[in-house]
């Protein structure tokens, strides 16, 4: 079968066959429907070099964290599970019984220093294929919901869900306001979110004017980049500040504009991995606000997350690739040339 490999650190992943995988004991042999395209791809195989990666992200393996598929087959003792159903695949895989992966979070694993594998799609071969091994806990059903454009759920909706779910408390109450910086493939399923499930307004921004104005079709205000951005955003929360701020980009600029424009007590979550840096001051920054980071999400959310899509309240916007332009659609996305999420389905459509 044909999967889209990163096989060298600092060089583009390649299209190539491949033996088509075997379920093991207690795994799923997953037919792909979709695998999307993340910009924390192009960061394992553009960016990052042995001395920075995790020793887990060590290449070669297939790519895609973010899949969606049907049942093909049934490992040894997996019961409960039917061939044909569609399901998501929660990447995330932790040694499966320390506190952190009991409690369904795999992401923050307490024994991932023993793990040769970080996720599906990352260390572990992924779902830019035809076909992938997932363990049948990591399955999140679909139902009659659409499995091709659900697959960015996986990633690009479960991040900023969590991110989101951890601010709500400052969200709660009524006139608050919540900013979202990036629209890209997560930033614009964020904005859905928050419009779902919280009562704030949204203010939103990006350097692209079409993703501000899919942000705006969501139901965000938008205020374009450049001089007084913060204040035009400060004067639209009528000076209170923003009690809930999400960076999807996490410059430096993009962490100032976060901080120059969050309210007293607020909170601050940067999940861009560009890893820009922000100089704290007691005199500069509200009283009370937390600065954090988020990695994925749990297990949990991701059921979470697709009952928000099984009720129609988010659908990714998806940029569909067939796999013969599976390389085309990494280069896309390096070049900032995806609206929305770039999906590749190798099995066709
Ligand atoms: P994407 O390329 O689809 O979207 C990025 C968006 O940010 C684009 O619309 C781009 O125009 C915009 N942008 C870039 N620089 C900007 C700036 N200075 N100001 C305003 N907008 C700007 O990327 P994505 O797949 O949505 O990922 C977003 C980020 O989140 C990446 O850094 C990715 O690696 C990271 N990520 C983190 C996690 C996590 O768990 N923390 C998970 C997935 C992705
Ligand atoms: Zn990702
Ligand atoms: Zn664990």
């Amino acid at each position: 079968m044909r999967a889209v490999v990163f096989e060298q650190w600092k060089m583009p992943p390649v299209l190539r066959d491949v033996d088509k995988p075997a379920p093991g004991p207690g795994e799923v042999l997953l037919k792909i429907a979709g695998a999307g395209a993340c910009h924390s791809d192009v960061a394992v195989f553009h960016d990052y070099d042995e001395s920075m990666a995790p020793p887990q992200l060590k290449p070669s393996y297939t790519l895609g964290h973010e899949n969606s598929g049907w049942i093909e087959e049934l490992g040894e003792g997996v019961t409960g599970l039917k061939e044909g159903d569609a399901f998501l695949v929660y990447g995330p895989i932790g040694c499966g019984h320390c506190p952190a992966c009991s409690r369904g979070q795999d992401t923050y694993c307490e024994n991932v220093a023993d793990m040769p594998y970080l996720a599906t799609g990352l260390g572990r071969d992924g779902g830019m294929a035809e076909y992938m091994t997932v363990p049948a806990r990591n399955l999140v059903p679909l139902g009659d919901a659409d499995p091709y454009a659900a697959a960015p759920l996986s990633d690009a909706g479960l991040t900023p869900y969590h991110a989101i779910n951890l601010s709500l408390p400052k969200l709660a109450g009524g006139g608050k306001s919540t900013l979202v910086i990036g629209l890209g493939g997560l930033g614009l399923v964020a904005v859905q979110i928050l419009r779902a499930i919280t009562g704030a307004t949204v203010i939103a921004t990006d350097m692209k004017p079409e993703a501000m104005a899919r942000a705006e079709q969501f139901g965000a205000v938008t205020v374009p980049g450049g001089e007084g951005q913060a204040a035009r955003i400060r004067d639209l929360t009528g000076g209170k500040g923003v009690s809930a701020v999400f960076d999807f980009v996490g410059v430096a600029p993009t962490i100032a504009l976060a901080m120059g424009t969050v309210a007293r007590q607020g909170r601050v979550t940067i999940v861009g991995i560009a890893g820009g840096a922000f100089e704290w001051n007691f005199y500069k920054t509200p009283y009370e606000v937390d600065l954090t980071s988020t990695y994925w999400g749990t297990i949990e959310e991701l059921h979470e997350v697709a009952a928000l899509y099984r009720a129609g309240q988010i659908a990714p916007d998806v940029e569909y690739f067939s796999m013969d332009d599976a390389l085309t659609a990494y280069q896309k996305l390096q070049d900032g040339q995806i609206a929305g999420r770039a999906v590749v389905t190798p099995n066709g459509r």
